[in-house]
Order: C-alpha cells, then structure tokens, then sequence
C-alpha cells in the first residue's frame, strides 16, 4: 500500500483500486482504477499534473501488465479531468452533457479566478492555492455518450450510467457489477457537503435512488473514503433539507441572500465546505424562477466567500 499523510492507495474488490486524496478540502478528488485480464479502465485524472503523476505512479504496479486502454471523466469539473493529457493512449470516455461543463471551464478561467483581487478571487486562491493550473494541455473526450454505455475492459463488464444533470451538467457512476462496486463520481462527497452546481435536485435524489437500487457492497466516493450505501443516504437527507428550506423561503418572498443567512444548517453545519449552501440555495431559486438570475463561476465563489468569511458591518 502506497501512503503518505495526504493521500493512499487502496486495493479494493475483485480488480477494483481507489487513489485517496485524504487531505480532503475543495478539489481534492479521488481516481480509480478497475483493472481486467490485459487492460485497465482509469476513473478520472486529477486537478494537476503532479498530483495526476503520483496517483498514475501509484497504479503502476498494475498498469504495467493491464495498461489504461480508457479513462472515463465522472463529470466535467477539472478536479476530475485536468490531467487527462498524462493518459496519452487510453480512450476517454465521457457523458455529453460533461463535455459542455469542460469546455466552459478550463484551466486558463482557473487562473483568471484565483488572480482576481475581489473577495470571490481571495476565497478562490485561499482554496485552490495548493494546485498548479499553468502549462495543462486540455485534453477532451474521445467518445460521448447517452445514458448508459457498456464496457469491456479486459473481460470485465464495467457500466457507465450517466445520472446527470445533478451535480453538473452530466455525472456518470461507474457500476462494476462482479466486484459488487460502484465509483459515484460527485455524487457522493462522503464525510463532505454536496455542492449542486446544475441540478434539477430531484436527478440528484434518483440518483441515490438509483445507487441505493444497486447489487453492491462499496461505494467509491468522488471525494473522501471509501463508503457503503449508507453515504446515499446522508446524500439525500442533505439534498432534501436544503431543497425544502430554501423552497418554503422562496414562497415568502426572500431574496436568495436572505435565504442563505437564515438557513440552520443543523446536523448538517459540521460538514467541511458547508459555504457551498449559496451555490445550493441559488440552484433551488433558478429552478422555482427559471427567470432567476443565473450567475456564473466568480459570482457564485463570492457568495460562497460571504457565507465562508462574512465581512463585518459597516
Ligand atoms: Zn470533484
């Protein structure tokens, strides 16, 4: 077992293997790999290059006789594809609606976040300061596909279910049948709080749904340790709570900033990244007002830096 302080390797079920990014906190996402007779199906890439070069280390031991033919993106945030470029041979494979998320943000629009002297770009830099957004090489998918598509890798049957639009425009989980496994992508932030950049909410709850529906033991998180169905649960309470209470503050009539303040988080305030109730909050409002102003990346990193660090009054 590979190990460090901020990230481990750990062997799963039957060919299946989890890249750890234990440090935790925004971007710090999980890779995986299910590995058949000759050839290896990678789960996501990671955030940076050198970050995506260890978790590539790490696997070698089984990619140097089963070689990454694919790599499946779950979902078009970067912490989930900005390395794609290390893979330069496999396949890579991705959900339609992901491809419009990466081209929307790429590593350039990364940079132009964290430079920004507002209080969006302070709050961006104080959480992504620790990757390396210069000299990436975007590397796109290969092949696109609808709903569900069927994989071979190696003699292993490998499902690919796209769930999306949820957490984003499109999030694929990887459904490894004989290992009785399913890598969720961001479906699941196990030990963290989900973040609904796209929704409809009701998509991210069937998907749980869908999950809970499952033949398997262990669920393979886009972010935090390996779990069980238990996380899908958690998942939805969280999705429910939040969908209810900014709805029923929407009918009387408060702006989507009063809704955030006003919003107990209750069980749920001890989460890491509860900040991303804004993101939340106004996901809910856009889908009750489909005339609500739809904001973009910086704004939404602004709302989230009042909810993370308040200013004080004047
Ligand atoms: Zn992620």
């Amino acid at each position: 077992m590979v190990s460090d302080r901020s990230a481990q390797y750990v062997r799963l079920r039957r060919g299946c293997h989890l890249w750890h990014q234990q440090a935790g906190g925004w971007g710090m996402s999980n890779a995986g790999l299910v590995v058949g007779r000759d050839q290896s199906l990678l789960i996501d890439t990671l955030y940076d290059l050198r970050l995506t070069r260890r978790m590539l280390d790490a696997f070698a031991e089984h990619t140097e006789h089963a070689p990454v033919t694919t790599l499946v993106n779950t979902h078009g945030n970067g912490d989930h594809w900005f390395g794609n470029e290390l893979v330069p041979s496999a396949e890579i494979v991705a959900a339609r609606g992901s491809l419009a998320d990466m081209l929307q943000v790429q590593p350039p629009d990364m940079l132009r976040l964290t430079a920004a002297a507002t209080p969006s770009g302070l709050f961006a830099r104080s959480i992504f300061d620790r990757f390396e957004f210069t000299g990436i090489t975007p590397r796109l998918p290969d092949r696109l596909f609808d709903r569900e598509l069927t994989l071979d890798i190696g003699g292993t049957c490998v499902r690919l279910i796209d769930v999306g639009p949820a957490h984003t425009a499109g999030d694929t989980i990887v459904h490894v049948p004989h290992a009785r496994t399913v890598y969720t992508g961001d479906i699941v932030f196990a030990g963290g709080t989900p973040v609904v950049w796209h929704g409809p909410f009701d998509n991210w709850i069937a998907a749980c749904e869908l999950i809970l529906g499952l033949d398997v033991q262990t669920v393979v998180p886009g972010h935090g340790p390996v779990t069980t169905k238990a996380a899908l649960h958690a998942t939805r309470a969280y999705l429910e709570y939040v969908h209810d209470q900014a709805s029923a503050r929407f009918a009387a009539g408060m702006t989507v900033g009063e809704a955030t303040r006003t919003i107990p988080l209750g069980r749920f305030a001890e989460l890491p990244e509860s900040e991303r109730l804004a993101v939340n909050v106004h996901t809910v409002y856009r889908e009750l007002d489909p005339g609500h102003t739809q904001l973009d990346g910086p704004d939404l990193f602004g709302c989230m830096a009042e909810l993370a660090c308040p200013q004080p009054s004047p």
